[in-house]
């Protein structure tokens, strides 16, 4: 069997986590499994190295920041060969550039296009251990580019779908994924088995277990996932396409603080404005999330919108450059919000599951500013210092009766 085996940085934390790694490693390889390992850079070595960045400049060139901070995954994979030498087991740490993973070209947020396959096949032919950094890649112009915060998962699913693997696991510091974050919900349940979709929509709304990108590329290419913790051998959950479990109403409940919102007000009510707005954030890469607009009144309309925080600053500044153009007469952005989102596929078919939480928000005295909905979430946007207040009681008005 060829095993992709992912450990985020918590797991790689201290020497004593790296040893207990490798010799994780070394029981699947001893059996005769060929193993490829992904790393995240050491604990919060990502964190310190942005901080260091930002006290340096404040603005810092995204070349440049890739530049350092794809020397996180570079420490840890080394170090575990070394590791992995003590233990007497031959093994290899390769970066981006050895491997070959090739990236769009935009730096902090580029996407996997191709990976070459061949120098890692020829390691494990020679019965290595061959050991890789996450997060990172390469673009066009021989730069290192970044996968965006929590990419490691996604180098271990694009490498297990580029190799053919027949396991993609993806350790962590939790035992699977839950019902909503075991560290703000005490009581949520972990999952024996999740769907692609259902998955995906936790993820891309702030349930950081596992990458977004990590599970549509996993859901395209077919990739079974199994997360589960690197300190103890509990099973885990499987996410895949279809799962036996009957089909609960609600899966989990994600929340993201990450999010900002912005409101334009006092906009012409006229056609083309909204194109206009969005065209521009479109233009610098900007995701836009939670739409509203108003009734238009007096010829004039508003429209907010959320983005990402960590793109508010760029978003408000093309904004305002371009004012005039989109008529707004003012601009505010609220940086203290968050979102609490449900997901579930059983949701399609029941109604009343927003009254619902809407009536939990009601009951623990929080206030709603945005509401959106599709066919298997229903998210809201609230003040950011209810969030996990706010998290526990819709968690517990839909997972504690069921
Ligand atoms: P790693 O460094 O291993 O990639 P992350 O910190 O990126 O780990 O992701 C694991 C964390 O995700 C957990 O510690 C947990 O707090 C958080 N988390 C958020 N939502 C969930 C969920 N639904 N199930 C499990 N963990 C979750
Ligand atoms: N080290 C990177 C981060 O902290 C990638 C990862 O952990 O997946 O975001
Ligand atoms: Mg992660």
């Amino acid at each position: 069997m060829l095993i992709v085996k992912k450990f985020g940085g918590s797991s790689v934390a201290d020497k004593e986590r790296i040893f207990n790694v490798a010799k994780r490693c070394i029981e699947d390889y001893s059996k005769g499994h060929d193993i490829v390992v992904v790393l995240s850079a050491m604990g919060k070595s990502t964190d310190e190295l942005i901080a260091k960045a930002k006290d340096m400049n404040p603005n810092a060139p995204k070349r440049e920041m890739d530049m350092l901070l794809t020397t996180g995954e570079q420490v840890s994979v080394a170090l575990m060969a070394m590791a992995m030498d003590v233990l007497g087991v031959p093994a290899v740490s390769l970066n981006a550039f050895q491997v070959a993973m090739h990236t769009t070209s935009a730096y902090m947020n580029s996407r996997l296009k191709r990976i070459d396959s061949e120098r890692i096949r020829n390691e494990l032919e020679a019965r290595k251990i061959v050991i890789i950094t996450g997060f990172q890649g390469i673009n066009k112009f021989d730069d290192y580019t970044t996968l965006g915060r929590g990419g490691s998962d996604t180098t271990a699913v694009a490498l297990a779908a580029a190799l053919n693997a027949d396991a993609c696991e993806i350790y962590t510091d939790v035992e699977g994924v839950y019902t909503a974050d075991p560290r703000v919900v005490p009581n949520a349940r972990k999952m024996k088995e999740i769907t692609y979709d259902e998955m995906l929509e936790l993820a891309t709304l702030g349930a950081k277990v596992l990458h977004n990108r990590s599970v549509e590329l996993a859901k395209k290419y077919g990739v079974q996932l199994v997360v589960r913790s690197s300190l103890n051998t509990a099973e885990g959950t499987i996410v895949k396409e279809d799962v036996k479990v009957e089909k609960m109403l609600v899966s989990g409940v994600a929340a993201d603080k990450n999010t900002a919102r912005i409101s334009l007000i006092g906009l012409k009510d006229e056609p083309g404005i909204a194109f206009k707005i969005f065209n521009l954030l479109a233009k610098k890469n900007i995701n836009v999330d939670i739409i509203l607009q108003s009734i238009g009144r007096d010829n004039t309309k508003d429209i907010s919108f959320t983005v990402a925080q960590d793109a508010v600053d760029e978003a408000i500044m093309v904004l305002e450059d371009n004012k005039n153009s989109i008529t707004a007469q003012k601009i505010d952005v609220n940086k203290k919000v968050a979102k609490v989102s449900v997901v579930g596929a059983g949701m399609m078919s029941n109604a009343g599951v927003a009254a619902k939480m809407f009536e939990a928000l009601f009951d623990c005295g929080v206030n709603i500013h945005m509401i959106s909905t599709s066919e298997i979430r229903v998210t809201v946007l609230i003040n950011e210092e209810f969030v996990d207040k706010a998290t526990r009681a819709v968690h517990d008005a839909f997972m504690l009766e069921e």
